[in-house]
């Protein structure tokens, strides 16, 4: 079933190229929901004092690190496989819309229909690039947020920042924090708006990518068995887009409804069971209040606990509707200044004075007598971390009831060092009778079993099981398999030889070739499509170049790939004390420095505007 009449392939009689229709239909009018609302009773907006002198000292330190120790090793993640590949199936779009494979060929083809998908549709049309082709696993676009539809979901970032394009859309999102199931509509507008949908092949993996050196084309294989050929292959695939489960003992055993939060069932109901949620990361923050409206009897089974900060919702204000449109620019400079932010808490609770241009900085700039050394630098930012941290654990002890409780909900991690979370419905949750914190530090949940979780001998009996166990992290340019120059894979180039690319976006060897948001890509902020941005830019630019100039290929000089590698590493241990826990953000403590994120900041400009002056780390062809 399809939602347009057209034949999924037919011609555009005007340009003589392939235009699509596969969009597929929503699979049941029961998917629906909305993010977290506005909190009423504003005790539960308030962010405590941190308790006066409060110092990172060396018992506090140990206390972080018996924590961290603790549960080394214990996160054991398993891919979705075998009989766990039920858990990936798309429930939230109709049947695929039945097509021809393709074996032609084309300029550009995109992995990925998300933000980052979108974002070079409209920045390659506007560059005057036409011959582009998208594949996309799911049904329609919007990536994350085609993906994630759980009850609660929001941006956690200030939507009038994360939202690209609102003034070209002319669109102004109705919450700070929009549902994602706004965003996800958004995204489908902006599809409509500059035809994205013509260009897209919707329930369509790639599965592997070749590089043929004679043709100078890449060849895409994907799971409808297409074999496209194309000049220039950009991945924008996604950096938490597969989804992974905790190995558990016994986990093919539950004879219950199980299902993991990016693929929501909706067809379960929920009202009135006995329901179990595994982790208790950003997603469980948003789901659980949400749950606990509706279920009987509420499992939250932690290992660790996020950070709750507070989330201070609001709607738009009818002064925002009315002034924003007669403002030129007010989104484009509201996203830029959001972008000057360096600091994680600072960012994320956004400011809105300063994001509206009020007032010129969003802190009283301390001024230091001498300039610190990098290490004062460091124990001062631990010291102001550390009352952050003070500050969320309070907040615990003022809200939630019972000690023991309190006690378990409270992280001992530097701030930031996993995903911070914000709400205002989260910890009150716990005082509810019908919603029990199952502690299970530090090392998870041990069994399932037919009938429910098991842990400390005792049996929680479920009806439902929902894992919140999050996605891989950083895989971006390595789960689908990308074979280069040497017949070597991406996967394998950087297993034998470390992670290396050239400024995240080029990896030697592998022409032609340009990964968005992949590990070592920095040049965002905390808002994540502001480095969408970036990297689409200077994708754009490379391709214009290459235009202009008559070239057909581009690779990477390994020197400036190696240097740039050296500096990624370099980063990432100097800042390292600052992110001393385990994460998925630094592979749970076993990812090699400068392997994953990239910390650097502005320095990623420094290093991609001087390539773009010089043209020195490319060898064209
Ligand atoms: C639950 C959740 C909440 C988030 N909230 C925020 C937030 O508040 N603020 C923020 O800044 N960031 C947030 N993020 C990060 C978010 O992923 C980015 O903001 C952004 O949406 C990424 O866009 P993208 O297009 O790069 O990737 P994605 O949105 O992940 O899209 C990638 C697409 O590629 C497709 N794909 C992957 N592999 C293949 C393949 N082999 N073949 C074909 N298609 C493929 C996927 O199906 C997916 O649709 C969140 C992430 C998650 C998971």
């Amino acid at each position: 079933m399809t939602e347009d009449a057209r034949p999924a392939i037919s011609i555009d009689p005007v340009t003589g190229r392939k235009v699509f229709a596969t969009r597929a239909a929503p699979a049941s009018d029961r998917i629906a929901g909305r993010g977290y609302g506005v909190v009423a009773d504003e005790r539960l907006t308030v962010f405590p004092d941190a308790p006066a002198g409060a110092r990172f000292n060396a018992e506090e330190q140990a206390r972080y690190r018996e924590f961290k120790e603790a549960r080394r090793g214990a996160a054991d993640y398993m891919a979705m496989e075998g009989e766990f590949a039920k858990y990936l199936r798309d429930v939230y779009s109709a049947d695929p819309v039945p097509r021809e494979a393709l074996g032609d060929e084309c300029e550009i083809v995109v992995v990925g229909a998300g933000f980052s998908g979108l974002l070079l549709w409209y920045k390659l049309r506007e560059a005057g690039f036409d011959d582009v082709r998208f594949c996309e696993k799911g049904g329609d676009v919007g990536g994350t947020w085609y993906w994630n539809r759980y009850p609660g979901i929001a941006c956690d970032v200030e939507s009038y920042s994360y939202l690209p394009l609102l003034e070209e859309m002319g669109y102004i999102p109705s919450m700070k924090f929009a549902s994602g199931f706004e965003i996800l509509e958004y995204c489908q507008q902006l599809a409509e708006r500059f035809g994205f949908y013509d260009r897209c092949l919707f329930h369509t993996t790639v599965e592997r990518t070749e590089w043929n050196e004679a043709s100078r084309r890449w060849t895409v294989h994907t799971d409808r068995g297409d074999a496209m050929r194309a000049r220039f292959v950009i991945l924008a695939n996604g950096i938490l887009t597969t989804p992974k489960l905790a190995r558990i003992n016994g986990m093919e055993r539950f004879q219950g409804h199980a299902f993991h939060t990016s693929r929501w069932n909706y067809h379960v109901d929920l009202e009135g069971k006995r329901v179990g949620i595994i982790g208790t990361g950003a997603t469980a923050v948003q789901v659980i209040p949400e749950l606990a409206k509706v279920v009987g009897e509420l499992y939250v089974f932690q290992r660790t606990p996020s950070t709750i900060d507070v989330r201070d919702q609001r709607a738009t204000t009818e002064e925002e509707y009315a002034t924003w449109p007669n403002e030129p620019g007010w989104a484009r400079a509201r996203r830029a200044r959001f972008a000057r932010i360096s600091a994680g808490r600072t960012a994320m609770k956004a400011n809105d004075d300063y994001l509206a241009g009020k007032v010129p900085d969003f802190k009283e700039r301390k001024v230091h007598e001498r300039e610190l050394t990098p290490q004062e630098l460091i124990e001062k930012q631990l010291d102001s971390n550390f009352r952050i941290m003070e500050q969320i654990r309070a907040r615990i002890d003022a809200i939630v009831e019972d000690p023991v409780t309190a006690a378990a909900l409270k992280p001992y991690y530097p701030y930031g060092c996993k995903r911070p979370t914000f709400h205002d419905e989260y910890l009150p949750t716990f005082n509810l009778p019908h919603v029990h914190l199952v502690d299970t530090a530090p090392r998870g949940v041990q069994e399932i079993d037919e009938r429910g979780v098991v842990h400390d001998g005792r049996h929680y009996e479920l009806d439902v099981l929902i894992y919140a166990t999050g996605f891989q992290w950083m895989a971006t340019s390595t789960f689908n398999m990308v074979v280069g120059r040497d017949g070597v894979s991406l996967s394998e180039k950087w297993q034998t030889g470390g992670t290396r690319t050239f400024l995240g976006v080029h990896s030697a060897g592998f022409p032609n070739l340009f990964i968005m948001t992949g590990p070592q890509g920095g040049g965002g902020s905390f808002n994540f499509t502001d480095a969408i941005d970036v990297h689409a830019d200077y994708a754009v630019w490379m391709l214009s170049t290459m235009r202009d100039a008559g070239y057909e290929v581009v690779d990477v000089e390994t020197e400036h790939e190696d240097r740039y590698a050296a500096h990624c590493r370099e980063v990432d241990i100097a800042s390292a004390p600052l992110r001393d826990c385990l994460s998925y953000y630094n592979g749970h403590g076993e990812a090699e420095p400068g392997s994953l994120a990239y910390y650097g900041g502005g320095l990623w400009h420094r290093w991609r505007t001087e390539a773009q002056e010089t043209l020195a780390p490319y060898v064209f062809g």
